[in-house]
């Protein structure tokens, strides 16, 4: 340990504790201790304080207890005469200074000083959920500030299956704009997430790109949290609230939220240009969660003793790397990093002229920048994957049939179909669509190209600047090519694209690609869990969530609404020994209820014991855990008799009392709740949904969004059900959000659950 380092840091932690106890005896005075503190949209309070000390901090007054904790965690600054290994008083002022700066960011909040105003500045893209507090909305004005539960979750199943490998700090400012851009281009390359905060002189990284024109946002990757350093403990409240949401953590076990966090999040900090004593003390509260930093100036190295992976400190002084230009450093700045905190990475080299990575896949094209597009009103867009005899595909071919886009005007249409043949000796026809559905995700992983949709209503665009750097329709067969080998290897021997803009040719394709489509829509009404002997397993969620385990069965998908039976059969085909495992039914239990020794004993295996029987129909009995994924909540409603299902992307509030941010902490953490589950949307629709407990009938409440986002499978339950009005007669947050009106509003109806029997 450097006696340097653990001196400044020493220093700057002192500094830091001490200026939130005066800006707290400031705030006490003015506001009052009553006043309510809180970060926007969270239900893990102020999520450092809450995952080290345990505390629930709402009110001024209670930010007291942590700051005192802060103080107790502080050393003397060490004299110049004496000589001592300083890791652990080094640490100790880390979390001080993490404990001080999320109370200093809170007080910040009371004033209305957070998210950082930020003159001119627009958040790319957003979400449509996010509800007016700057974060990631699209609110102009503002930095991010913290991220909220809802995206935190959503990026927990790119996180925990790989596509996200991890996320840095930056922290200050790079040596000139086009470092700074180089340098998140590169983190983007490789899908890892980007936060963005502090300065050097008063100039910041964010300065630096939005002079360049980056676009930054939960959509693109890259999130700025604000110009001072103060503001990185939102990079540690999103991994204390990882610990929480996915590890089934609670506040107040600091040990297990620190370690889950050094060996699951790979995270690391890259402090670029001089670092104070704030910094230093700010990284060595980074280093308490197993996160290195890396610099890119001259200071003292602190290498390995077992806290971070690999070293703790690294100095990479920016004059000293070996390279021909600051383009060639950048990149191997950020090579480093990735060595440094042993992230895995997995990209596959696509060749088109445009950035390639997922970083890409929520990036929008707006009609202004769009130089052509396909699908949408005014023209068709189809995609259809089929499989062929092996002798009948070329490996790599790919044609493009009829006119491309070169003399169609700027911001004009085309239609479109793309014809992918596959071959391969472990091919099978239930696997098509599995492979179709890529397909969005493969062509949105290109800079500049914007894919929405599947089937006959894709739709596609094409920026001007994507067109500009040479992006034509040959390239859409390149990605595919690329991916479904790189991706589908072991199912996928040859693949060839067609890309599909002669009229006659269009037409004829679209004919072939909609029987297709109708016969799966047919198949798969015909899987039934009645007609299979075999279920699936998934367990991709427990690299976060230790305990949990989806049961996937054809009637019921995987909570995270990203895999159906046929994905996970796909999958186990793909991956024998991955996360999906065939899981024998056996003899039935209780068919009923949904229980059968094979399902009960596998996931009582798969839950190291903590769940010994799973009801695969009834959320009132031994229902199926959770991850933290779930697109949407199911909970009962004693008082109506009935369940209510709310959506992740719904943020208002709820009979029970509870936004989703609050329930889900009920609902996730891999234990069996009854009366509270997380489902995947397309559940909702199935005939075996909560079928034990009375089926679709119960739902007396949902988020509006479903109802709009479903209408078509509800009407089908509707009718099902033998009540084609249910729809109507289910309540919403328009209608009410307390139980009462809800009561009223039922009786108003006549919805069924009044009348049905007890649900306990
Ligand atoms: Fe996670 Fe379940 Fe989705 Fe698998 S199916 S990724 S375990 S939520
Ligand atoms: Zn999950």
């Amino acid at each position: 340990m450097s006696k340097y380092i653990a001196k400044r840091a020493i220093r700057g932690a002192n500094a830091l504790v001490s200026e939130a106890e005066i800006m707290l005896k400031k705030a006490l005075a003015e506001k009052g201790p009553d006043t309510p503190v809180a970060f926007p949209n969270t239900a893990y309070y102020l999520p450092v304080i809450l995952g080290i000390t345990g505390q629930e901090v709402e009110t001024l007054g209670q930010l007291q207890e942590a700051v005192t904790h802060a103080r107790n965690l502080l050393h003397p600054v060490p004299s110049n005469r004496h000589w001592t290994p300083y890791l652990g008083e080094t640490l100790d002022s880390g979390m001080a200074t993490l404990l001080a700066a999320e109370t200093i960011e809170a007080l910040r909040f009371v004033y209305k000083l957070q998210p950082e105003p930020f003159p001119g500045f627009q958040m790319a893209g957003g979400t449509i959920y996010s509800n007016g507090n700057g974060n990631g909305d699209g609110m102009s004005g503002h930095l991010n500030g913290p991220i909220d539960d809802i995206q935190l979750r959503s990026w927990g199943i790119q996180l925990v299956d790989g596509r996200m490998p991890g996320f840095a700090a930056i922290v200050g400012a790079a040596k000139s704009n086009e470092v700074a851009v180089k340098i998140v281009r590169e983190l983007q390359r490789r899908n890892i997430l980007t936060f963005l905060c502090g300065n050097v002189n008063g100039r910041s990284i964010i300065h630096q790109l939005q002079e360049e024109g980056v676009e930054m946002g939960y959509d693109t990757y890259i999130v700025p949290f604000g110009t001072d350093t103060i503001s990185a403990i939102y990079a540690l409240g999103f991994a204390a609230r990882s610990a929480l949401t996915f590890g089934g953590m609670k506040g107040g076990q600091p040990r297990e939220i620190l370690m889950y966090n050094k060996d699951r999040v790979f995270a690391f900090v890259l402090a670029l240009g001089e670092v104070d004593d704030l910094k230093y003390a700010a990284a060595a509260g980074a280093i308490n969660f197993g996160f290195p930093v890396i610099a890119d100036t001259v200071i003292p190295q602190i290498l390995p003793t077992g806290i971070t992976t690999y070293e703790h400190v690294i100095s990479m002084p920016w004059n000293e790397i070996r390279a021909a230009d600051d383009m060639e450093r950048a990149e191997k700045m950020v090579q480093k990093c990735i060595e440094v905190r042993g992230v895995k990475i997995k990209i596959a080299d696509v060749p088109v002229p445009v950035p390639y990575g997922s970083a890409f896949e929520g990036e929008v094209v707006r009609r202004a920048d769009m130089r052509v597009e396909f699908g949408g009103k005014k023209s068709r867009a189809f995609e259809y994957l089929r499989m062929v005899e092996m002798d009948d595909v070329e490996d790599g071919k790919i044609e493009v049939i009829g006119p491309d886009f070169a003399d169609i005007e700027a911001g004009g249409y085309l239609d479109l179909g793309l014809v992918i043949e596959v071959a391969g000796r472990k091919m099978q026809l239930d696997f098509e669509p599995v492979l179709e559905r890529q397909i969005h995700y493969f062509v949105n992983g290109a800079s500049g190209i914007q894919h929405i949709g599947q089937r006959d209503i894709a739709w596609i665009r094409i920026s001007k600047n994507a067109a500009d750097k040479g992006f034509d329709l040959k390239h859409f067969g390149e990605i595919l090519h690329a991916r479904f080998h790189a991706d589908f290897g072991s199912i996928v021997d040859k693949v060839q694209v067609k890309v599909i803009t002669d009229p006659a040719l269009h037409a004829e394709w679209l004919v072939t690609a909609r029987e297709a489509y109708d016969y799966r829509n047919r198949r798969l009404a015909d899987l039934t869990d009645s007609s299979v002997d075999l279920f699936y397993s998934c367990t991709l969620c427990q690299s976060f969530a230790p305990d949990h385990v989806c049961i996937v069965s054809p009637e019921r998908l995987g909570l995270c609404g990203a895999y159906n039976w046929l994905d996970c059969k796909a999958s186990f085909e793909i991956n024998p020994t991955g996360p999906n495992q065939p899981i024998k039914k056996e003899r039935a239990v209780d068919e009923t209820k949904g229980y059968w020794e094979g399902t009960n004993s596998y996931a009582e295996l798969a839950s190291h014991g903590s769940v010994s029987e799973v009801a695969m129909y009834s959320i009132m009995e031994n229902p199926m855990t959770a991850c933290g994924c779930f697109e949407c909540i199911v909970m009962i409603v004693p008082e109506a008799n009935g369940v209510m299902v709310v959506s992740r992307e719904d943020p208002s509030m709820t009979p029970a009392g509870m936004t989703f941010s609050t329930l889900a902490g009920m609902a996730g953490g891999g234990v069996q709740t009854p009366g509270v589950m997380g489902v995947g949307k397309f559940y909702l629709s199935s005939p075996k949904f909560i079928s034990a407990d009375g089926g679709f009938k119960r739902v007396v409440w949902m988020s509006s969004v479903l109802k709009k986002t479903m209408a078509e499978e509800l009407k089908l339950v509707a009718e099902r059900e033998g009540d084609p009005d249910l729809i109507n007669k289910i309540a919403d947050e328009t209608v009410c959000t307390e139980v009462d009106e809800l009561l009223a509003h039922l009786e108003a109806v006549g919805h069924p659950a009044m009348t049905m029997d007890m649900m306990f």
